[in-house]
């Protein structure tokens, strides 16, 4: 009897050390010849699939590795390049590769937009007016390599048809068939290709069959595995979908290919009950997305044994191929070089490599029975248990605290617009107030301090003495540029999450838990894992100081709840708005603090409330209900007098208005100048009455906006806004700009308030 399957559905491309990072740096930076880099990437990519091999993977993904995203790979692959990069047919060079995902002197970089709801981001592709033809056959190329050089015959990885049209853009609804009709031949061309070369497997990636899709898409998605099938009929597809459940589960599984890939992690419930409900097919493979792939904890092994005899109910054994639930590109490589982690935690880890070795765990149990793994599931559980049972989530006060929330501690004392009487009482500020979002230029002084702090070359009273030097050097900055509400510039931070983390009860950081985010830029997410607490102010002191050299109001600045969350790695034990309560319950002591330090306005940052938005539509009320709600557990102690602003950066807004009304905060700054117009018209069709600041210059570009451009932008916004409503704000933190760039376009902002104030 054949047994049960292993199968990875993508590793992590960033290495170990971060080693394709420097080897793309490097290469760009000029300090590489392309040969060399070449080089060292294959060096890199079969690293990894040895290491897979000798772990005993037995469906290895080949051509998951890329030079930068595997969208851009896909979108290159089809010769899919936009007009303004000058291409012109066959290969394409890696300098046009690279100058479509980071722009160049003649073109402007292609979009870059969240992979579903990661944190990893893609590459866009133009479908435009280009039209499709095969440049190379990717999956092909990386399946020689491997065999060749390694002996294995991998699966290739692709980005399915549907969900590679779906996330591109440049076209309209009525173009999709003919779009569909363009890249289908493509795809089946790579697939016979395949297929002569003897593939067994291919794994098609079509994670948008887990957002709202309709069964009348599906009949889309019929038709094109229909084709492809027939293309290349004994070739075996693995129709892989991630991060969800999938929607139409009955459409799903008839269609011709040989296995299905769910994701029995993310959409559990919904997935396990369409298997038991409507049956599995007899001639398929079903992929068991059992571990993990988003999360840095350890399975509950035994849990997960207890799922695998629901699903062999329904499915045999030797139909099954057990797996991560998707990706292992969200996690971190290995834990072997957590040296400083507290074992209570790093014991209840498990990275890319450790959730391979899970997965072997699980079917090694699945064959030979559980005895056969008894030692691994024991130490699992216990490992598990210790944190489970550990002061740090057993914090008693901390869950009484969150239980005991009502609904008079998520409400001002009053409503806006007496707030707002009070508030303009008090502060006497100026139609059209002006002020910045928070941060000003984090310079290499800045960065060089705080490193040597963190090396004690610098004493604690020094560091503190240079971060009061910064902020009395950019208070008289704003003062003589003439802000209305000034910043203290956020100098001692390093990043908007890390600093908080750092400070909070309940938050451990990895020394190498890297995640890549976009191209070369990986992140280092903070790790929830206990119960969050409020220690000590955070930000009092360096707010007070500023506070102290004028007598404008100096705005307090603290990031919200939400965004803390959403850009962390979560325990999994609690439901995420319990984290995200606890996280807001310290938050509003901080915000207290600050008020009692005589601070009248308050910032509390939202960037990413947007991006965790769940996949289904039909979800995102829920989480909208408990984002509000901790934003506002975090805000709403205060006086009427004292300010509530929040800022998001750029969004899809129209489809939130009213949550963000929601958020009662007085003021809310956004990411606008890409898209004035639209959103303008989305505030004022949703009747959007508290005070709002539509950033009206781009701060990712060192351009400086003229005078004149401001004020058509502020003119622009009052046609639709009123000008009691309006604050005058650039469009996000300024932490990357140099001083000269930052002074001369406040100037000019400044400026610009000025004329259309003297207008009114
Ligand atoms: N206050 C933060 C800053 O100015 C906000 C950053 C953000 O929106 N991402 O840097
Ligand atoms: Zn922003």
């Amino acid at each position: 009897m054949s047994r049960v399957k292993s199968s990875n559905l993508g590793y992590p491309r960033i290495g170990q050390n971060r080693e394709w990072k420097k080897a793309l740096e490097a290469f760009w930076a000029g300090k590489v010849e392309e040969a060399d880099f070449k080089k060292q990437m294959e060096q890199i990519r079969l690293h990894h699939i040895q290491k897979q091999i000798d772990k005993g993977i037995d469906y290895i993904p080949v051509g998951d590795f890329t030079l930068y995203d595997h969208m851009l790979d896909t979108a290159v692959m089809f010769g899919i390049v936009p007009e303004r990069f000058s291409y012109t047919g066959g290969a394409v060079s890696l300098q046009t590769y690279f100058s479509m995902a980071r722009g160049c002197q003649a073109a402007v970089a292609c979009e870059m937009t969240k992979w579903f709801n990661t944190n990893y981001h893609y590459i866009v592709p133009e479908l435009g007016d280009v039209t499709p033809t095969l440049t190379e056959n990717k999956p092909l190329i990386a399946y020689r390599e491997a065999k060749e050089k390694l002996g294995v015959k991998g699966k290739p990885v692709v980005v399915g048809p549907y969900t590679f049209i779906k996330l591109s853009k440049g076209y309209t609804e009525t173009q999709l068939p003919a779009i569909i009709l363009q890249l289908v031949p493509l795809y089946a061309q790579i697939l016979q290709e395949l297929a002569a070369e003897g593939v067994e497997w291919v794994q098609f990636d079509e994670p948008i069959l887990v957002t709202s899709v309709t069964t009348e898409e599906m009949e889309t998605v019929k038709y094109i595995y229909t084709q492809l099938h027939e293309a290349a009929p004994e070739l075996n597809i693995m129709l892989q979908t991630y991060f969800d459940s999938v929607e139409c589960y009955s459409e799903l599984k008839d269609l011709p290919v040989q296995g299905i890939g769910l994701d029995f992690v993310h959409g559990l419930e919904k997935n396990i009950q369409s298997l038991v409900e409507s049956g599995f097919p007899d001639d398929k493979v079903l992929g068991v997305g059992l571990v993990d792939g988003r999360n840095i904890w350890r399975s509950d092994l035994d849990s997960k044994i207890q799922l695998l005899h629901k699903i062999t109910d329904a499915v045999p054994k030797d139909r099954l191929w057990l797996q991560p639930s998707s990706s292992l590109l969200h996690v971190p490589v290995a834990l072997t070089q957590e040296k400083n982690l507290d074992p209570l935690v790093k014991d209840a880890l498990a990275f890319a490599d450790e959730k391979l070795d899970e997965v072997l765990c699980l079917l090694k149990g699945l064959q030979d029975g559980e005895n056969a793994v008894a030692d691994s599931l024991r130490n699992s559980q216990a490992a598990l248990d210790r944190l489970a049972k550990s002061p740090v989530r057993n914090c008693v006060s901390v869950h009484e605290a969150v239980a005991s929330v009502q609904s008079k501690d998520i409400s001002r004392h009053s409503a806006f617009e007496q707030r707002q009487t009070k508030q303009q009482k008090s502060l006497g500020l100026p139609l059209l107030p002006t002020t910045t979002i928070g941060s000003f230029p984090q310079t290499s002084d800045v960065r060089q301090a705080r490193q040597k702090w963190r090396k004690s070359e610098l004493s604690t009273e020094q560091y503190d003495e240079f971060i009061r030097d910064q902020v009395k050097t950019w208070i008289d900055i704003q003062e003589e540029i003439g802000l209305d509400v000034l910043v203290h510039g956020e100098f001692e931070r390093t990043d908007m999450v890390e600093f908080f983390g750092e400070k909070l009860g309940g938050f451990a950081f990895t020394q190498n838990g890297w995640v890549q985010s976009y191209g070369s830029r990986c992140v280092r997410p903070p790790v929830i894992y206990g119960d969050v607490e409020f220690l000590e102010p955070m930000t009092v002191k360096e707010s007070m100081y500023a506070q102290s050299l004028t007598e404008k109001p100096v705005k307090g600045m603290i990031t919200g709840p939400v965004t803390i969350l959403n850009w962390s790695f979560v325990r999994d034990d609690l439901s995420r708005n319990q984290v995200s309560d606890q996280i807001a319950l310290a938050l509003r002591k901080e915000v207290e603090a600050l008020e009692s330090a005589g601070i009248r306005v308050i910032q509390v940052d939202e960037p990413a409330l947007r991006e965790g938005f769940p996949l289904k539509k039909t979800e995102w009320s829920v989480y909208l209900d408990w984002a509000v709600k901790s934003f506002r557990l975090a805000t709403s102690s205060v006086q009427d007098t004292t300010q509530i602003h929040t800022h998001m950066c750029y969004s899809e807004f129209h489809d939130f208005i009213d949550s963000i009304s929601d958020l009662d905060a007085d003021v809310i700054s956004i990411e606008a100048s890409r898209s004035h117009g639209e959103l303008m018209h989305s505030f004022r069709n949703h009747a959007y009455n508290k005070e709002i600041g539509l950033g009206v210059y781009d701060i990712h570009s060192p351009r400086i906006p003229s005078v004149d451009e401001i004020v058509s932008t502020i003119e622009l916004a009052l046609q639709v806004l009123e000008p009691t409503q309006f604050w005058i704000n650039p469009d996000c933190g300024l932490k990357t700009r140099n001083k000269e760039e930052v002074v001369a376009s406040l100037k000019n902002m400044v400026a610009a308030t000025h004329i259309t104030r003297d207008r009114l």
